[in-house]
């Protein structure tokens, strides 16, 4: 198909994710027909280097030839086949491995297919929990402001972000929410490194008076990524776990974003030493490849599901593709390249050559706040310094500097006043230097006005 009949068709048909569909008038999408290592190519041969990772999935490059294999492997074996009263060898190595990389105490692994849908299914694991525990009422969730945890209704309920959730308000579930940590306009005029987390008490006040009522707090640990890469201390997580612990309320984790070494380490709880008691991941979980999302539990949670089938314990959710066998083969592929190619190893120094970058962003008039964790990195533009103003969201600045940074054959994506890019981690360092030039210059480009 040529490239204006794929947009003629496409401007008829495709109803695209997260744009604003007129957008295309000005911007249409590009096509793209083949993808190699960072490099995202289109129809006319031009390449991008893809420096969000095609929505933070992708970790080792794209058409990468032993996740190609892995998959390839399987397809001769079986793509998939239905998961309850049967089994295979790629889920039973996966969910083993994942145990064996993750917190302590996460032993139990459930699949799902993508991230939102792991998050359902932790809610409703929490809950029914509760319910076959004795403790009935604790049937809400809380939450923390700017959240992000996916689109379905349950996963949108303990979202926090107000563009994707206030049209749904009337049919989201009724939680509890506190104001998540905004380090960059930190209300007690804290730094980020060395703060204790006074903001938590928000959160410790809210469990203390209504933790009866309470089944889960739900938090992407360190990085609220959709709000604006924002970061927060892990000395957060670790209060958190405490207060878990001393009102019996369950902490899940959405490693969703995190999870797979994007924050330098395999798991953000990682970097306070913390276990959750549910644990959601999708994304990198089969390096960018397929869809795939997985749930993992202590075993306490997991026993209180356990009994005869008159004793109706049982957790009924269930999707088609559970356990598909094509993801699952490519998930232990992923792992033996962690492995294998001492990929977390290698991530100091283009963590470090992303910092080192950092001043030259700072030292720009409309640069608020340059922020990093691990190969998460991103710049909130502000129009005045002077108490940290924001642009107008209807400026769009985070849009403008995208269409700068992709003519110059770079993905950056835009959160309203937040420019980020999240690499692959195996970007070489002669590319991380480029994204960031490029996202220099088209900063300097969007802001000089
Ligand atoms: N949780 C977090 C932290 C996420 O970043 C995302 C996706 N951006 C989700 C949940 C939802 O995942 P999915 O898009 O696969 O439904």
């Amino acid at each position: 198909m040529d490239s204006q009949t794929l947009l003629r068709l496409d401007r008829e048909h495709v109803w695209h994710p997260c744009t604003q569909q007129k957008d295309h008038e000005t911007l249409p999408p590009i096509p793209i027909e083949r993808a190699e290592g960072v490099y995202l190519i289109d129809k006319a041969g031009r390449r991008y280097v893809d420096a969000v990772s095609s929505w933070w999935v992708n970790l080792f490059g794209h058409n990468h030839p032993r996740l190609n294999d892995a998959l390839k492997t399987q397809i001769d074996k079986v793509s998939h086949h239905i998961f309850a009263g049967f089994t295979h060898e790629p889920a039973v190595e996966l969910a083993s491995r994942l145990c064996a990389l993750a917190p302590a105490g996460l032993n139990r692994v459930f699949f799902t297919d993508n991230g939102s849908s792991a998050v359902e299914a932790a809610l409703k694991m929490s809950f029914q929990y509760w319910q076959q525990t004795q403790r009935p009422q604790k049937t809400k969730f809380l939450s923390l402001t700017d959240a992000y945890h996916g689109e379905t209704v349950g996963a949108l309920s303990v979202s926090g972000c107000s563009l994707y959730r206030d049209i749904y308000r009337p049919i989201l579930l009724e939680g509890f929410q506190v104001q998540g940590p905004d380090c960059f306009r930190c209300p007690y005029g804290l730094k980020r490194d060395t703060c204790q987390s006074p903001c938590f008490e928000a959160l410790e006040q809210l469990v203390s008076d209504r933790h009866r009522e309470i089944a889960a707090i739900i938090v992407e640990p360190l990085l609220q990524a959709a709000a604006g890469m924002r970061i927060y201390p892990p000395n957060y997580l670790c209060k958190l776990r405490e207060l878990c612990d001393r009102y019996d309320v369950h902490y899940i984790a959405d490693e969703i974003a995190t999870g797979f070494g994007r924050t330098g380490k395999m798991f953000a709880n990682n970097h306070a030493g913390v276990s959750p008691d549910l644990m959601c991941l999708s994304k990198g979980i089969t390096g960018g490849t397929m869809p795939l999302a997985v749930v993992l539990a202590t075993d306490r949670i997991y026993e209180a599901f356990y009994g005869d089938y008159v004793d109706l314990k049982a957790f009924l959710h269930s999707h088609s593709y559970t356990g598909n066998p094509l993801a699952c083969a490519v998930a232990v592929e992923v792992l033996n390249i962690f492995e294998q190619e001492n990929i977390l190893g290698s991530l100091a120094d283009k963590e470090a050559l992303l910092a080192d970058n950092r001043s030259r962003f700072e030292a720009l008039p409309h640069v608020g706040e340059v922020r990093q964790l691990g190969m998460v990195w991103a710049v909130e533009m502000i129009k005045t310094q002077e108490g940290k103003i924001p642009y107008a969201w209807q400026d769009r600045m985070g849009l403008e500097v995208y269409k700068q940074a992709l003519e110059r054959g770079v993905i950056l994506r835009p959160l309203g006043n937040v420019i980020y890019c999240m690499p692959p981690l195996t970007t070489p360092e002669s590319v991380l230097q480029e994204v960031l030039d490029v996202a220099f210059e088209a900063i300097v480009e969007v802001t000089r006005l």
